[in-house]
């Protein structure tokens, strides 16, 4: 050998056991499952046209249930900020993921077609959203119709209402705008490869839900509940049961993703104690 080659030999060997060590473990992660509306606060119901009526809250707390189950069976420590029919004030839910430190957010929900559009039981399919400015009049129809939860909030406004607070949570949650996108991208991958209706792709907007939790959140709109069709598979147990292992299978691609972007800082991460991805950085 010559002298180039040990050279590089001892090179690569003497970083072996460096890449060994600094493999991301799987690490046991914390993630917070909402259940969409709740209490007073139905939602959404439906379908146009006749069918088994439908309340939202119902199908997103059923819907929660299951992905909160399926995510423990892969070792995932679960929060869920409801598990009974009760209302949880709109933006609390972020302080109840805040509190659990959280490493990722999922706020399950059933979307609705607007009576105004020319065939509005014909809608269909489902769209994963992340916070960002709407950019499409059907975003923004979407926020108005989840931001509208708000009206249930009997509480004096204070600092709910204080353009600060929402601009210093807005900015927060931004640091987050990345990984948001990237679990959107997955959940959304996720459910094409099992729902029956059509990708409506993934979505931004302004949903108030979002912007106080501060870790990578996701909204996602599991199907239109104002088609009768769908409005059946959403409430069947099977079709909650395909649509929770899809958003699970979702989660864990993107924290498998998230492992293998941070692996080059992971040694940092670890020593800091914090090595998820909603963790400071
Ligand atoms: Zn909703």
């Amino acid at each position: 050998m010559t002298a180039a080659v040990l050279m590089v030999v001892a090179a690569l060997s003497a970083f072996a056991p460096e890449s060994a060590t600094v493999r991301p473990r799987p690490a046991r992660r914390t993630i917070v499952v909402d259940a969409g509306h709740g209490g007073r606060d139905n939602g959404m119901h439906g379908p146009i046209g006749g069918g088994p009526p439908i309340y939202e809250k119902n199908i997103t707390l059923a819907v929660a249930k299951k992905l909160a189950a399926d995510l423990e069976s892969r070792g995932m420590t679960v929060v869920m900020t409801r598990k009974t029919d009760t209302l949880v004030t709109l933006g609390d839910q972020g302080k109840i993921a805040n509190e659990a430190r959280g490493d990722l957010f999922i706020s399950v929900h059933v979307n609705a077609a607007n009576t105004g559009w020319k065939d509005p039981g014909g809608a269909r399919g489902y769209e994963t959203y992340f916070l960002a400015e709407a950019k499409t009049e059907d975003e923004r129809r979407v926020a108005r119709m989840e931001n509208a939860s708000a009206r249930f909030d009997t509480r004096s406004s204070g600092d709910r209402d204080n353009p600060l607070t929402f601009l210093l949570n807005d900015m927060m949650q931004n640091e987050h705008l990345r990984e948001s996108s990237d679990l959107a991208q997955t959940i959304q991958g996720q459910l094409r490869k099992i729902h029956p209706g059509p990708s409506r792709g993934v979505k931004q907007a302004g949903f108030i839900v979002l912007v106080t939790a501060f870790m990578p959140s996701v909204l996602v709109e599991i199907g239109f509940g104002t088609n009768p069709a769908e409005a059946a598979w959403i409430s069947s147990a099977d079709g909650q049961f395909q649509i929770a292992n899809a958003i699970a299978d979702g989660a864990m691609e993107y924290l498998a993703h998230f492992d293998r972007r941070s692996s080059a800082s992971s040694s940092a991460n670890v020593a800091a104690g914090r090595s998820g991805p909603g963790a400071p950085r």
